[in-house]
């Protein structure tokens, strides 16, 4: 007998997640890019929550996912 679990849960642990740091380097031209999500009012970011950087020299907009903070 096979059985298939979906247990999606699994696969996107919920929690507190590392907290983005406020710039990184732009991939494609190496300026900085500035963090354009605000932080949530209680501090906490969430694992899985999307946040969006703009470079200062290309414009470019980047997206990042938070990562679980103990990996
Ligand atoms: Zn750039």
């Amino acid at each position: 007998m096979n059985e298939i679990r979906v247990d999606s849960d699994d696969d996107s642990p919920s929690g507190r997640a590392e907290a983005p740091s406020p710039t990184i380097i732009c991939v494609d031209c190496g300026g900085t890019a500035h963090l354009l999500t605000h932080p949530p009012e209680d501090g906490v970011w969430l694992v899985g929550e999307m946040v969006a950087y703009r470079c200062a020299d290309c414009r470019d907009r980047w997206d990042l996912v938070l990562a679980p903070a103990d990996e």
